[in-house]
């Protein structure tokens, strides 16, 4: 049989060109509008000091108590009132000794030293103290070289915290070293944000369930656990919807199930303009949704929408742009909506150990990790490749602009650790 005679079509002049009226929006601009649009959904309860790790703060905390309480001594010595000069000094001493828990009952007559250990408050009549290793004692007696400067070796009362500071600020993200702040200025119960709910679901004709046999042209989701995982690590309560089918109906009634069980929802897949891009028909259909192209590699097309009064993050299938949208899109929004305000990820210059020439227009996130203070990144920037998340410690950014990075130039780091994983 012969081949009919067909022309393919010839290559268009625009063939680089956006689409009639439609232009790419900046990440920057996305942002902004997230950052605009978005505010705390989140309740307000109390919480236990002991289980507050993690919350976030609804409410200023004001210190209760200063840190430390009473001015005390910083090291193991002898405590008197007043420097000394340079010289050798003698002093006869007090009866009795102040420790941590154990004041001294009573004041430490002038001229006279008192045995003193960390922690201890000073007594009436001691302000400075001599480090124990710096002393002779003999005789009922202590000697030792000035100089010395009044107050010396000890702490003043309140000098980290005083009664009536704010001791953290509305929004905070509770660490461990907050708790031990918390509980030094008085604090047991702290009032926190109810965690934000973030349902997670994904679509896809192709996708199978890991533990299932996958058929010929099945791949198992990959997707849903990532960002699971992502959320929680984030501080977020993921809500696992599981996995839809490319069928409008399914969809409809599983956004309506997560947005009565969550505050946000995260789908992945059926996000872009084709016949199974559900995902944004439905938020198209609903009236309330915008299909963004952002200027950003890679990540295109992130669907945002309204369902039923959830935000919708139409996060594209491809698992690097999911993951890539999650971390620069999602989690500042979501921090905003779980009351710890706008989040920007911390980053730092580094050397590359590559080179690499990119055009002008799109911002980009290279999948990269630092190996002796030395930027790499993944052999390869396709975009299927998954093993290179994992290989990735963070990512490099590259500004909108042109740019020619050659070995040793300055690029711009993210820890996956500045996105709270
Ligand atoms: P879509 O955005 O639905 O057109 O999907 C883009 C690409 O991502 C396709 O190759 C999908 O098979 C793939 N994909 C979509 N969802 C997932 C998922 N949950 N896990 C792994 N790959 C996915
Ligand atoms: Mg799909």
């Amino acid at each position: 049989m012969s081949k009919p005679d067909i022309t393919p079509p010839p290559l268009r002049n625009d063939c680089f060109a956006l689409p009639a009226g439609v232009s790419w929006t900046p990440v920057d601009e996305a942002l902004a509008l997230l950052r605009d649009r978005l505010r705390p959904v989140t309740g307000v309860e109390t919480t236990p000091l002991t289980q507050a790790a993690g919350r976030v703060l609804a409410e200023d905390v004001i210190a209760q108590r200063s840190n430390p309480p009473q001015p005390n001594t910083a090291v193991d010595g002898y405590g008197f009132a007043g420097g000394r000069p340079e010289g050798a000094h003698v002093l006869p001493l007090a009866q009795g000794r102040a420790a941590a828990g154990l004041p001294f009952d009573g004041a430490v007559p002038a001229g006279q030293a008192l045995r003193v250990l960390t922690g201890a408050a000073l007594p009436d009549g001691v302000d400075t103290v001599i480090l124990e290793e710096d002393v002779t004692v003999q005789d009922g007696h202590i000697a030792f070289r000035g100089p010395l400067k009044q107050g010396a070796n000890t702490r003043r009362a309140g000098e980290d915290v005083a009664q009536g500071d704010q001791a953290l600020a509305e929004g905070r993200r509770l660490t461990p070293a907050d708790l031990a702040l918390l509980s030094a200025v008085g604090i047991a119960d702290v009032p926190v944000r109810a965690p934000l709910r973030v349902a997670v679901l994904s679509t896809g004709d192709e996708l199978v369930e890991p533990g299932e046999t996958a058929g010929a042209g099945q791949i198992y989701d990959a997707n849903r656990p990532m960002l699971l995982s992502l959320i929680d690590r984030m501080g977020f309560q993921s809500v696992d919807m599981g996995r839809v089918a490319d069928d409008r109906a399914a969809l409809h009634a599983r956004l309506d199930a997560a947005a009565d069980q969550a505050d946000v929802i995260l789908t992945s897949g059926g996000a872009s303009a084709g016949d199974e891009d559900h995902v944004s028909a439905l938020l198209r259909e609903a009236g309330a949704m915008q299909q963004w192209r952002i200027a950003l590699k890679p990540g295109r097309p992130l669907a945002l929408g309204m369902w039923n009064g959830s935000p919708v993050f139409g996060l594209p299938g491809n698992p690097v742009a999911a993951m890539v949208c999650t971390l620069i899109f999602a989690r500042p929004a979501l921090g905003l909506m779980a009351g710890e305000g706008w989040q920007e990820p911390q980053g730092f210059d580094l050397p590359a150990a590559f080179e690499k020439r990119k055009k002008p227009g799109r911002r980009e996130y290279l999948r990269a990790r630092v190996r002796d203070g030395r930027a790499e990144v993944f052999r390869s920037e396709g975009s299927g490749r998954i093993s290179g998340l994992s290989w990735a410690e963070g990512l490099v950014e590259i500004g909108d602009g042109e740019r020619h990075i050659k070995p040793g130039d300055p690029v711009r780091f993210i820890p996956y650790g500045s996105f709270g994983l």
